[in-house]
Order: C-alpha cells, then structure tokens, then sequence
C-alpha cells in the first residue's frame, strides 16, 4: 500500500512507536509468554503498567499535588456525567461553544440547575465566546478547551472564581496547560492519549464529596481514586497503548517540544488555506484550533469540493471530510500528525490550485 496521511478527528492517528510495541505485546506481555489482552490485571505486571502510566501523567502534565489521575470507561461523554453527578449541587454555567459543550450541559440539565453563560451557536460555533461574567456562586464553570468539530480553541487557562471544570478530549497534551487552574480535567484517549476505550480524569482531590445527592458507586469518582481506577477491570489493551503513546510522547521532548511541533503543523496548513484561492477557513481566526482545522471551498468555488476530496484522496490522504454539521473540510493534526503529512497536504491544495484556478 502506498503511504498515507492520517487526518481523522478520532479515533486517529496514534505514533508508530506505540502500534509496535502494542503488537508485540499482543504477542507476549513482558515477557510473561501471554498477550496483554489475556493476562489478569491483579498481576504486577499489570500494575506496573497502571503505575507507569499514572507517573508519566503526572511528569508530563507538571500535574501538582493534590490531584489524582483515573483512567475510566465510556468515553468523555460518560465524563459529562460523572462531572454533575460529582459536583452539582446549586447551579452550574457552560461555556456552550458546540456540539460536545451542550451534550455535556444536557447531562447536567438532567440532574440539577444549569445553563449556557455563553454561546456562539449564533455563528455555527465558529469563535469561542469572550468577555463574560462569571457568577461567584456557581458549584462550577465547564468549558470545551477545543471544538473538535469547529476547530476553535479555547488557549487560556480561564481566571474563574468557580471551580472550572475542562472537557479537553482533543487538545490535551498538545500544549502546555496549568493544571491547578483546574478543578476536574477529563479526556476521551482517541484524540491524543491513546486509543479509543478510556478517558483519563485528573481530579482535585479535595473538591469531592460535597454534593448531597447518592452516587451510585461506579459513578463517583472517589471509589476509582481509592482503588487506584482497579475498582472493576480497567480496559487494560486502551490503557497499555495509552501509556505507551505518553512514552513516546515524553521521548519526543514532552508537551513544549510537541507543541512548538503543533503550532508549526497548524501554521503551515493555516497559511496555504489564506493563501490559496480555492480555499477558505471557517474558524475565527484569533480562535483557531491548532488540532482540528477546518476548511471549505472558497465563495464560488463550491462544487469543486466533491473533486478535491477524491484529488486528495488518490495522494493518500485519509480523513478530510468534515464533519457533517460544517461541511467542507477537517485535517485533525493532532500529536502523531507529521509535518510531512501536512506538507503532504498542502502540496495536493496547490496541485488542485494550479489545475482549476
Ligand atoms: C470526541 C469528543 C468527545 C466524545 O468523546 P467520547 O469518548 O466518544 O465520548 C467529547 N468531547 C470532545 C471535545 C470530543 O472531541
């Protein structure tokens, strides 16, 4: 098969480094002479895995004291729940900047008080909304770091007088953040971390157990930080490639290193879609995602889109359509992302340039 460059929103592309050593533990974990998917996870095998991978969190992520880190199932969007079901009480605000924003503020609708103090669903999603108020008496503010399908980035760690809670599914560890801005900061792994099948929560500790309602025992978090997320059976092949990718992650130089990497990636692709005159971006520009980034044809130039996508995908770029509710196109950049599939992409743009302009 000929090369190809990997652009999917996620699942998606994940380092090389960590499918190989997965395959090779497929075969024989550590030596033990069974997979990794058949050995149990009370060995110490295993738990050196878990203990690892919590570790390289906590060094990648400068993840102070204080916080805990738990790997869970259900993706983000059971995080949406465990996020009120933990700490909702009075009223909660959501930074409502698209699609996963208000499937979150739905869960928390569901079991309390809470609203959008924010949104810019007025303009399809495309800024992330700014200058407003933050009630001192909120239990806490929720906010989408990155808009996976709007490829708008939230860059600044929020100065808010309420516990600030972060979805960061597609941005985390592809930029430094200061974790102890964060009360609760929670990721699916298919985006950056890992393969699909966890989503790793880093807690503060000490903000827990002061809501009154009954938490069911899977759904509280303090039951997975005593039990060191072993309470059930941790989904031990996701949290192996995870810990891997943070491995490697950490042989690339850590989140610095990688990010001035991502700022470099999305530049370059930024600048060939302001440039080339087929093209146009969608997202505001000071609020542009350096993970998602998205693009259409330019005004006039619309049916040219069901061509450059097949042009595109002869030169073996997989996963550029976007998603169905903005159209056009999405390359997801995200850490295993090369500078050269994003050369790759910006040389088929100008080839499809100098064909139909
Ligand atoms: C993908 C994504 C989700 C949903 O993740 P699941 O793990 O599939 O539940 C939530 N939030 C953001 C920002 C995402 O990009």
């Amino acid at each position: 098969m000929s090369k190809v460059h990997n652009f999917t929103a996620g699942p998606c592309v994940l380092p090389q480094a960590a499918i190989d050593a997965a395959i090779a533990a497929l075969k024989d974990f550590k030596g033990t002479g069974v997979p990794v998917i058949c050995i149990s996870h009370r060995t110490k095998e295993w738990e050196s895995v878990m203990n690892e991978c919590r570790a390289l969190w906590r060094e990648l992520l400068d993840i102070p004291e204080g916080y805990e880190v738990v790997f869970l199932g259900g993706g983000a969007s059971l995080q949406f729940l465990y996020v009120a079901m933990n700490f909702l009480e009075h009223k909660a605000a959501y930074l409502d900047t698209g699609v996963w924003a208000s499937k979150a503020l739905k869960e928390a609708k569901g079991l309390g008080e809470a609203y959008a103090i924010a949104s810019s669903k007025d303009k399809n999603y495309t800024y992330i909304p700014k200058g407003f108020e933050i009630p001192a008496d909120l239990d806490y503010l929720h906010v989408t770091t990155n808009n996976t399908i709007y490829g708008t980035e939230l860059k600044v760690d929020l100065d808010s007088p309420v516990p600030l809670i972060a979805d960061m599914s597609s941005d985390i560890l592809s930029r430094r953040v200061d974790v102890s801005k964060y009360t609760v900061i929670y990721a699916g792994a298919q985006k950056n971390a890992g393969p699909a099948g966890v989503a790793v929560a880093i807690i503060k500790k000490d903000a827990l157990g002061k809501v009154s309602r009954y938490l069911p025992t899977m759904l509280d978090y303090r039951t997975h930080i005593d039990k060191e997320s072993m309470f059930n059976t941790p989904p031990v092949f996701s949290i192996f490639v995870m810990n891997e990718t943070l491995k490697w992650l950490k042989a690339q130089g850590g989140i610095d290193a990688i990010h001035a990497r991502n700022v470099k990636k999305a530049e370059t692709l930024y600048a060939e879609i302001d440039r080339n005159s087929l093209f146009t971006g969608t997202a505001a520009k000071e609020d542009r995602s350096i993970m998602n980034i998205c693009f259409v044809m330019a005004p006039g130039k619309e049916d040219l889109a069901d061509e450059f996508f097949a042009f595109a995908k002869e030169r073996g770029m997989v996963g550029i359509k976007g998603h169905r509710s903005v159209g056009g196109f999405r390359a997801s950049v995200y850490n295993a992302c090369t500078q050269e599939d994003v050369d790759a992409l910006v040389a088929c743009m100008k080839e499809f340039e100098a064909l139909k302009a």
